[in-house]
């Protein structure tokens, strides 16, 4: 009998019939793939059980033709009569039909632009399509684009795996097909040994959850059962799907609980307390008053750095927010207890930023404030290495080089990551090998939806500023297309005028990095000789020299220039008030989060702001829907909550860093009332850990998924 984990070249020796043992390697390679680049002869039973259906039919009732209704879904057994392709749209398009009958009547199936299938249905075969049929212009029923399957000859036509019955719709697994792998796994699962797969969650945490078992949801998630309606299968939330999707995040929970704790245990280096004088140094930065948002973040994070276990909070809020203060705040509250504080920003142009308005709001105090990027003089980052390692810089500003170059600090207390969306995960891990265990504050570029800061930040804990300062309005967002430029350049023509200034964006996509350059220089000096002669024109990119970079952005600031045109290297923390219109150009080449990033350097000040979308007409639909939500909204938790729709967790997070470990049954959009309920149960169980076997057998299975990097974690 085979296993969970007999491996599945090893599957032809357990007599699954029509299972030779290339079929064997092939589905193993299949599985593999989905897997994404496992080997191939590590893949396992277990593995192809999670290789879910995309959908299930019911085919214990095969339709007829004469019983369809307009728009209905069914499943038909037909027999091909006559099949042909043609040419439609002026021959941009290929259309292959065949027509085909059951006893009660005939019907039309038709792709398009998939000539190819041709060959495959000759007259007389006999042949399953599954669609939505709808009434034809002959009256006959069509369906277009349908899935199929091929009843073979030798095929009892009353074979209980693929008719009579539900079934499973499988996506083609590599090689395999759809029919081949319903039939290979179905005999799998009639020769399980069933005994053998073992219940992994809790017995209370399935009676709480109302989950089944583990051996029970192998089999229904194949060959769904009659009590639960198909509907709930096809919108994965059966029974069984619930059950292995728990499992999956429950894992999740358990792994970030488990990060969380062994962060806790290993005691932190500073000891951080609060008095007067400290309060009184921290209201001395304060340039404004406060919002209540930005009060308790600063509660929250000071009452962690108090506390003996090493703060790990990430600060939530939208563009705009005004994230930097409360982190400068707590920065004086680590210097007051003399440690010095590292703030951490993914580019030159923040840092540079950072550094002058930390440096201003510091003015009054005694504390030395660097800036240290990788374009300084050798000799100057020399200079700055000694004095941070004597303890005499205070706070220090710098990209992500500052702990990666290794750096010596006297006595780091505090680190600081400003829009986190840029480097992925931290590693804690890499700070204490320094030799550090400081307090870490992490600041979300834009907001996160709950879901992925649930999956990718678990363990953290989290800060949320859902307040914007006083005074700001809404920026008003237009999408427009070409034949509106000359009105736009009217409109930028007035608000300089009117003493504002403008951002001009153009897009930088790396496969074509040298043609966007060209056209934002081309769009600098065109905007500059022909459309406003009398304005002041700068271009920034990142391929400009620093010092380039630097002047032209002082410029700006000082309002000596009117219309800024940037490729996105302004999309972070750019800060400049009376910069409040901003044109994009090809706004439909975006992605949502870059949009709204991008929108969130205008709008800092107390004028109306607005925000330009010029887009070309060649628009995808999803392009059209990006663009339509950006004019809709500007909350940037609804912005975050529809890329995350749009896109899914992998390519939001920027897919090569993302850190959001693969799931292979769930989907945190999907199933988030799953993902919060196992989240739950793994806190709780964690909570109470007193050395049980149980808690520890998990904990072991948890530690052996390598995906959770946790084998390292004490
Ligand atoms: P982000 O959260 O995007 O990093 P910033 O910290 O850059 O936002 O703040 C945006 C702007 O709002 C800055 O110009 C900042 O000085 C200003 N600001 C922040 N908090 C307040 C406040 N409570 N009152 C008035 N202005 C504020
Ligand atoms: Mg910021």
């Amino acid at each position: 009998m085979p296993k969970l984990a007999t491996p599945l070249y090893e599957l032809h020796l357990h007599e699954i019939p029509r299972l030779a043992m290339k079929t064997a390697q092939k589905l193993a390679q299949g599985v593999a793939a989905s897997l994404g680049a496992a080997d191939p002869r590590q893949v396992t039973v277990e593995d192809l059980l999670h290789y879910l259906p995309m959908r299930y039919e019911d085919r214990s009732n095969l339709a007829r033709i004469r019983d369809l209704e307009h728009g209905m879904f069914a499943t038909l057994e037909v027999e091909v009569r006559i099949a042909g392709s043609y040419a439609v749209k002026g021959g941009r398009l290929r259309i292959f039909e065949f027509s085909a009958v059951d006893e009660t009547g005939q019907i039309r199936a038709y792709w398009w632009n998939q000539v190819y299938l041709q060959n495959s249905f000759p007259r007389g075969r006999r042949v399953l399509l599954y669609g939505q049929w709808k009434r034809g212009r002959r009256g006959f029923f069509e369906v277009e684009n349908p899935d199929y399957e091929f009843v073979s000859d030798d095929d009892d036509s009353t074979d209980p795996i693929h008719t009579g019955r539900r079934v499973p719709v499988y996506r083609k697994l590599g090689e395999v097909r759809t029919k081949q792998l319903r039939s290979i796994i179905y005999h799998v699962i009639e020769r399980l040994d069933f005994s053998e797969v073992e219940e992994v969650i809790p017995k209370e945490v399935l009676a709480r959850n109302g989950l089944i078992s583990r051996a029970e949801s192998f089999r229904q998630i194949h060959f769904p059962t009659d009590e639960t309606p198909l509907e709930l299968y096809n919108k994965f939330q059966s029974p069984a799907h619930r059950r292995l999707i728990f499992e999956e995040f429950f894992w999740l929970g358990l792994a970030m609980g488990l990060r969380k704790q062994g962060r806790e245990q290993s005691p932190k280096g500073t000891v951080i307390e609060i008095n007067d004088p400290v309060r009184d140094a921290v209201r001395q930065v304060l340039p404004f008053k406060p919002t209540g948002a930005q009060k308790r973040a600063l509660g929250e994070i000071v009452a962690d750095m108090t506390s003996p276990r090493p703060m790990n909070r990430l600060l939530q809020g939208d563009v705009g927010s005004g994230k930097t203060i409360v982190a400068v705040q707590a920065a004086v509250v680590a210097i007051e207890n003399g440690y010095q504080t590292a703030i951490m920003v993914p580019t030159e142009i923040l840092a540079e930023q950072h550094a002058k308005t930390i440096k201003r709001v510091m003015a009054s105090t005694r504390y030395r404030v660097e800036l240290l990027t990788g374009s300084l003089t050798t000799g100057r980052k020399r200079e700055l290495h000694e004095a941070i390692s004597k303890g005499e810089v205070d706070l220090v500003v710098g990209t992500h080089a500052l702990i990666q170059e290794g750096v010596g600090f006297r006595k780091l207390g505090f680190v600081v990551i400003d829009e986190q969306h840029r480097f992925g995960v931290l590693q804690r891990a890499e700070l204490m090998n320094r030799g550090y265990n400081p307090d870490v504050l992490v600041m979300t570029a834009t907001p996160i939806p709950r879901s992925l800061a649930m999956t990718v930040y678990g363990d953290l804990d989290v800060s949320i500023i859902d307040e914007m300062p006083p005074g700001r309005k809404p920026v008003i967002t237009k999408v427009r297309g070409e034949e509106a430029r000359t009105k736009i350049y009217h409109f930028l023509d007035r608000v300089i005028r009117e003493g504002r200034q403008v951002y001009v964006v153009y897009p930088l996509v790396e496969e074509s990095e040298k043609l966007d350059l060209l056209n934002a220089s081309q769009m600098a000096e065109h905007l500059q000789t022909a459309v406003f002669p009398k304005f002041r024109i700068g271009l920034i990119h990142g391929r400009m020299k620093q010092e380039e970079k630097d002047e032209t952005m002082e410029q700006f600031r000082r309002g000596e220039i009117h219309i800024l045109v940037a490729t996105t290297v302004i999309e972070v923390g750019v800060d400049v008030p009376n910069a409040n219109v901003m044109l994009v150009e090809h706004a439909e080449r975006f992605g949502l989060s870059q949009l709204h990033q991008l929108r969130g350097r205008v709008g800092r000040g107390n004028e109306q702001a607005f925000c330009i979308l010029l887009a070309g007409h060649k628009r995808t639909a999803e392009a059209r829907e990006r663009l339509a939500i950006m004019e809709e909204t500007s909350d940037g938790f609804k912005v975050a909550e529809k890329d995350l729709e749009i896109r899914g967790p992998g390519e939001v997070m920027g897919t090569r860093q993302s850190g959001v470990p693969a799931f292979r049954v769930g989907n945190i959009v999907r199933d988030y009332a799953v993902l919060e309920a196992a989240k739950r149960e793994a806190d709780r169980l964690l909570a109470a850990r007193s050395g049980s076997s149980e808690t520890a057998r998990l904990i072991e299975i948890v530690r052996r998924q390598p995906k959770f990097g946790l084998a390292a974690v004490g």
